[in-house]
């Protein structure tokens, strides 16, 4: 199933000389079992896709069909409803609400989502277990190490159950153990069937990736499919 569909699709900013095109004639297609990477140089363009992708903006030009939805089209309300419904984020940075404990960091998008009182308590203890933190549903981020926090970040990503997971350099803040913490369980996740698009400039990060896309200058330049040794057998 297709999950991602974009044809030609381009994204302008204004600024003071003028519109300025970021993103040139970008063509991508992404199926609900992959696992893609995106690289590149700074200034790429690599995170101006991913918010296009995550439906955080609207391309300027081209078509772009998320689920089969054209997004053009949609209102950002309504935007904003599939993405609450279908897609996960993680950031470099973490991002969690720093006075709200752990344990409500993750609720919130469930309360987004209209999901009950009980059902929130099952699905947060649950992840949150699944995570190694059952420990620490009442402590707040900050009384937590970056991984731990990462984690967390990633306990709310997967609560609502998304079809989509979206990171931009997920690994960026981690000691390289921990990072590998992380990687594998972004790699768990894609093998109980979620989709994962990872921007990254860290190429053995990319290199876990089944498909990476290579940008330069608002293009995409190359794209490798890497063969698993499992596939090869
Ligand atoms: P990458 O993630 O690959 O480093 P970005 O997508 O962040 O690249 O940025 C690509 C280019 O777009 C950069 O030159 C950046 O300065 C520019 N850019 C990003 N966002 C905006 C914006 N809101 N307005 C104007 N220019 C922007
Ligand atoms: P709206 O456009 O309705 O104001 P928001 O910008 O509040 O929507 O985002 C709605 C959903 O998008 C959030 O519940 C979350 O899943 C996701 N999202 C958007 N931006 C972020 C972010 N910076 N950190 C985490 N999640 C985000």
């Amino acid at each position: 199933k297709l999950l991602i569909n974009m044809g030609n699709v381009s994204m302008s900013y204004k600024t003071k000389s003028g519109p300025t095109k970021i993103l040139h004639d970008i063509n991508l297609n992404i199926y609900k079992d992959e696992f893609v990477a995106i690289t590149g140089p700074s200034g790429a363009g690599k995170t101006t896709l991913l918010n296009l992708i995550g439906l955080l903006e609207k391309p300027s030009g081209g078509s772009y069909h998320f689920m089969g939805q054209p997004v053009s089209s949609l209102s950002g309300f309504k935007l904003g409803l599939i993405r609450n419904r279908h897609i996960g984020f993680v950031f470099q940075d973490f991002e969690l609400i720093n006075d709200l404990t752990i344990f409500k960091n993750v609720e919130l998008p469930l309360i987004y989502g209209g999901i009950s009182h009980r059902q929130r308590i099952q699905k947060v203890t649950r992840v949150l277990t699944k995570l190694g933190l059952s420990k620490h549903l009442h402590y707040l981020p900050v009384q937590l190490s970056g991984g731990q926090q990462q984690r967390v970040a990633l306990a709310r990503a997967m609560v609502t159950e998304p079809a989509l997971l979206i990171c931009d350099e997920p690994t960026g803040n981690l000691d390289c153990q921990t990072a590998e913490v992380i990687l594998s369980l972004l790699e768990k996740l894609h093998r109980q069937g979620c989709a994962l698009v990872i921007v990254t400039h860290d190429m053995k990060v990319a290199a876990r990736a089944k498909r990476i896309i290579i940008m330069e200058n608002g293009m995409i330049i190359s794209t490798k499919n890497i063969i698993s040794q499992e596939e090869e057998k």
